[in-house]
């Protein structure tokens, strides 16, 4: 007889796992699959949480190694490339053992295996071996999260031509790198590899970077970037990428037809994601999909198919652990009959470069395409005590106001903490905060969220310090 469960989750990224708990903390008698053999999804084993640590280490080497000229000499400064990724490698087993345990402690059933429908109600389970085992189910919930894309006729091999997985674990630094993409996956990768020692060229097919940005954040961060040493090519659309025994050619053609050939010894393609939705028998089951091959979901979740439910990156939205945690709580509490719901006006993105980038709400450029009115509050790093006391002075912090209510319709950050000063914002716009509001609000000092303050002031011309 097989095993009967409320709910089933397949998938334990952060969409998944999260939802499980949810659901058992609800009451459910609830299982979650997972077929990677270890839980937390892309996020905690080849996703934010493996860059976050490179980004960090990458960040420290580079730091120690300009501490000279403000007077700490340390010499002989050397990377360690093994010990690094080892470092990087236990954060993450750290963590994935401790989604495991937070199953454990919700009382989940956690199988290790890939999941696929039998029926509407029957799952499969195969595991490594491909012994198969059936369990009955009330309430299915898709969470199967999201996989790198490539480009027509490029085979990734994750040694010459890599997905940000293998850009994660390469064993030597590279001479050079193009990085395919200039968006999150091409920034903060391409940043880790140019401050370990590689000289990282960026090929891009648009005129800009990070597209869906705010635009003047999108102009300063590339030129900071490209301060950093990264080099850009922009309005270059990858033809053809050739191996040869040293690594690779990415022959490109421009705007103007002109054709390109960047030699290099890795290339990395981050030219967006896809969802994942392979060998889930959704077509025996009849689940509708998409134009872009997503899971189609109504408000609450719910497929087409009654009793079947999809979250995260393999629905539409933006492909963010933060939206797929928030999603899984939601599709829990609407499964026991709540109110889950999720506000995607108030999703922050945020870039995990130095500078950070962040943005949460409206950008100018959507405001003007919707034409509302609106007034904008800036204020810059430079005048910021903390940011100056501590020589970290680039960027800027900037506040998109409704004209007559005054309402924060949008904040986009460059600069130090970024990731962190926009969770202020955030809370604002779900409380329908005005500019004053915040601007009303005492924020310590020396701090840089005292910049934050600043450009609320701003928006009604009324900057303090600049
Ligand atoms: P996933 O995390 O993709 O999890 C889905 C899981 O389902 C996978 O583990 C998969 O093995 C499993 N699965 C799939 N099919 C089956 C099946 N049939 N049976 C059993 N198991 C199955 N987002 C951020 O918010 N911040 C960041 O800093 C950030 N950094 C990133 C860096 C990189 C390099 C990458 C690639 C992504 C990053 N992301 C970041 C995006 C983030 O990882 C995803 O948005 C998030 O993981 C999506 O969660 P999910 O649960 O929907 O799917
Ligand atoms: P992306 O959508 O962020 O950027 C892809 C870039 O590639 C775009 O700038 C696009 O114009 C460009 N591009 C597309 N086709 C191209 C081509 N043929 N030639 C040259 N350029 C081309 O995608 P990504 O960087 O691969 O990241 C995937 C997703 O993963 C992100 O959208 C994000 O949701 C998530 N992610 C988030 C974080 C974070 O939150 N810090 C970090 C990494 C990844």
């Amino acid at each position: 007889m097989s095993e009967k469960f409320q709910a089933v989750v397949i998938g334990g990224g952060p969409g998944g796992y999260v939802c499980a708990i949810r659901l058992a903390q609800l009451g459910l008698k609830t299982a979650c699959i997972e077929s990677r053999g270890s839980l937390g999804g892309t996020c905690l084993n080849v996703g934010c949480i493996p860059s976050k640590s490179l980004l960090n280490l990458s960040e420290e080497f580079h730091k120690v190694k300009g501490l000279a000229k403000k007077g700490i000499e340390i010499e002989n400064v050397k990377l360690n490339l093994d010990k690094m990724m080892k470092s990087k490698d236990k954060a993450v087993t750290v963590l994935t053992k401790g989604v495991e345990f937070l199953l454990k402690k919700n009382k989940v059933t956690y199988f290790k295996g890939h999941g696929s429908f039998k029926s509407k109600n029957e799952i499969s389970i195969k595991d490594d071996q491909n012994k198969e085992k059936l369990i009955k189910t009330e309430k299915t919930i898709i969470a199967s999260g999201s996989i790198p894309l490539s480009l027509p006729g490029i085979e990734i091999d994750e040694k010459i031509i890599v997905s940000s997985t293998g850009a994660l674990k390469l064993d030597k630094v590279p001479k050079k790198m193009i990085v395919v993409g200039g968006g999150y996956i091409g920034l903060e990768m391409g940043s880790v590899w140019s401050r370990l020692g590689a000289e990282v060229q960026v090929v891009e097919f648009l005129d800009h970077i990070t597209p869906g940005m705010d635009k003047e954040i999108s102009l300063e961060f590339m030129k900071i970037l490209k301060k950093q040493g990264i080099k850009f090519n922009m309005q270059n659309k990858v033809e053809k990428i050739k191996k040869n025994d040293s690594g690779a050619i990415v022959l490109t053609v421009d705007k103007d037809g002109n054709k390109n050939s960047f030699e290099c010894d890795v290339v990395l393609i981050a030219v967006g994601r896809k969802p994942n939705t392979k060998d889930l028998n959704l077509e025996a089951l009849g689940v509708e999909l998409d134009e872009k091959k997503r899971i189609k979901t109504d408000k609450t979740f719910k497929t087409n198919i009654e009793d079947v439910y999809a979250i995260g990156d393999v629905i539409v939205g933006p492909m963010l652990a933060h939206k797929a945690e928030d999603e899984g709580i939601a599709v829990a509490e609407n499964i026991v009959g709540q109110s889950g719901h999720v506000n995607y006006s108030t999703i922050p993105g945020v870039i995990y470069t130095t500078p950070e980038v962040a943005s949460i709400g409206k950008t100018e450029e959507q405001l003007k395409e919707n034409k509302k009115k609106y007034k904008v509050g800036k204020f810059s790093f430079m005048a910021n005590s903390r940011a100056k006391a501590i020589d970290d002075i680039e960027g800027f912090v900037k506040i998109l106001a409704d004209e007559k209510t005054d309402k924060v319709l949008g904040a986009h950050i460059i600069g130090p903490h970024a990731g962190e000063l926009i969770a202020e914002i955030g809370i604002a716009m779900e409380f329908g905060a005005s500019a004053e509001d915040i601007a009303r609000t005492c924020h310590a000092h020396p701090t840089f969220s005292e910049a934050v303050k600043e450009a609320a002031l701003s928006v009604d011309k009324r900057a303090i310090h600049s």
